[in-house]
């Protein structure tokens, strides 16, 4: 399927240093334009959860400048997910850079307008917390979904603070709390780093969800470890989250809580590719801090993983079709 209103702009029209920045090129609608679009890159410039280093309120604007060097094809396959899918970039979610209940009030609100239209999101953030608000859309329209989440950090924690629950260390205990995962079907890889206490691994032992930490994962390597993955989340609806903290620092400086020790970019793309086929509802990469990285290496580094998600994806939808 080829639908030209929807490809991306090619650098042999256009140099991929000219024009106005889109995620990779594609054209720009609202949702209100939207009918006819399958999957939808959207960015959600909010940090407002972060407790640590900020910044990834820029990320989306960075990641669409850095996705301009995404070309249209797979070098594996041959083949292009602006051929299998009609894609386009829907712009950013509306936030609210200083109140943090009203942003996630905002985001959720989005992200129900846009399943609405049976768009498939793959989001740019942002801070972590921001995949709680869009799991609250989606766990109303699919219920209690499965994950792969790939991050150096459980972001399993109770509360910060004196007791506030809404920070980007918590959302997956705030998603398992209210019933939009299902924590059997959680599978988190790459986690690693010194912690406050054990507080965040006990809660993930308590709702089986499956932790991978770096170490197991150079035990298992990418393969066993992806098996375990599919194994785990098998044919359920599924979420894929990838905080660019999972990789090494030394290819992604950028983030606001960089932990040394993670995986390659090599071992970020192979585990990626390795979701083919899984029911994938919905997919995000997030914390890309430009002001830690002016380079842009890691907002690159993240649109990289945005295009191995995005091939999955539409690869996925057209066999579902
Ligand atoms: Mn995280
Ligand atoms: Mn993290």
């Amino acid at each position: 399927m080829t639908d030209k209103q929807f490809d991306a702009v090619s650098g042999m029209d256009v140099p991929r240093f000219a024009g106005v920045a889109t995620f990779m090129r594609l054209p720009q609608k609202s949702i209100d334009q939207a009918n006819d679009v399958d999957i939808g890159l959207i960015g959600i410039p909010w940090d407002g959860g972060t407790t640590n280093r900020p910044g990834p309120r820029h990320g989306p604007r960075q990641m669409r400048d850095q996705s301009s060097m995404i070309r249209r094809v797979h070098h594996l396959t041959g083949e292009s997910p602006f051929d299998r899918a009609r894609i386009a970039d829907l712009g950013d979610c509306p936030v609210n850079p200083i109140d943090v209940m009203d942003a996630l009030t905002r985001i959720e609100k989005h992200y129900v307008h846009i399943l609405d239209k049976n768009i498939l999101p793959l989001s740019a953030g942002g801070d972590h917390l921001c995949s709680l608000p869009v799991l609250r859309a989606l766990a109303k329209k699919h219920g209690p979904m499965g994950m792969v989440h790939f991050d150096a950090h459980s972001d399993l924690w109770d509360s910060y603070f004196g007791g506030f629950k809404y920070t980007h260390g918590t959302p997956f205990a705030r998603a398992i709390e209210e019933g939009l995962l299902d924590p059997a079907r959680v599978v988190q890889i790459g986690l690693r780093g010194s912690v406050y206490d054990m507080e965040d691994r006990d809660f993930g032992k308590k709702h089986n969800v499956r932790m991978i930490s770096i170490e197991e994962f150079d035990e298992l390597g990418v393969d066993q470890t992806m098996a375990v993955a599919r194994q785990l989340v098998g044919d359920v609806k599924t979420y894929i989250s990838f905080d660019i903290d999972c990789p090494d620092p030394a290819y992604a400086p950028g983030t606001g809580t960089p932990e040394v020790g993670g995986f390659t970019n090599r071992e970020a793309l192979y585990m990626l590719r390795k979701l083919r086929g899984l029911n994938i509802v919905g997919a995000d990469v997030v914390e890309v801090s430009p002001p830690f990285d002016p380079s842009g290496y890691t907002a690159l580094n993240a649109v990289t993983m945005m295009f191995e998600l995005l091939c999955v994806m539409a690869e996925n939808l057209n066999a579902n079709d």
